[in-house]
């Protein structure tokens, strides 16, 4: 890895191409937002994403972000964490992955699962053939673990 001269890093190039192939336009606020939502693992709101790139880009207006975060979303670069309990919260990552809840402090992390441990694939192979009768076809599966950190590896990221 030499390539300290070059500035723009590869997921830059890849989140200009996802937002050209929705239709929407690169910006540097949209820049800025995305590396943000990239450089940490708790999964911002909204509202921490702002107070985040105003540090950056101190004119930035909390409708902004949330439009950069929707544009995101809408080209595929972020998913969107919607709960019936506390704000909604963004993710760069869109493959499947289980967050784990912290029902005391909102925070959301990803669980790091061992490839070798392919639990959706197991659990949807498991739940085609009870939803069968009722004439449900899965397309996904999505796990969530509610619950809280307390204990050794609090504190640790798994930002993998
Ligand atoms: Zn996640």
């Amino acid at each position: 890895m030499k390539n300290s001269s070059m500035k723009m890093r590869p997921e830059n190039t890849e989140l200009r191409e996802a937002l050209s192939e929705a239709g929407l336009r690169y910006t540097a606020q949209r820049e800025a937002v995305y590396d943000y939502l990239c450089s940490v693992y708790t999964h911002p709101t909204a509202e921490e994403v702002y107070h985040a790139v105003r540090q950056r880009i101190p004119r930035i207006s909390l409708a902004t972000v949330y439009k950069c975060l929707e544009a995101l979303v809408a080209c595929g670069k972020a998913t969107k964490i919607t709960s019936s309990s506390g704000p909604t919260r963004y993710d760069p990552r869109t493959d499947r992955h289980i967050h784990m809840h912290d029902v005391r402090t909102g925070e959301v992390r990803d669980l790091h699962v061992p490839p070798e441990f392919p639990i959706h694939e197991q659990l949807q192979a498991q739940l085609e053939n009870l939803v069968r009768q009722s004439g449900f076809r899965i397309t996904d599966v999505r796990i969530e673990l509610m619950g809280y950190f307390d204990g050794p590896g609090h504190g640790s990221s798994s930002a993998s």
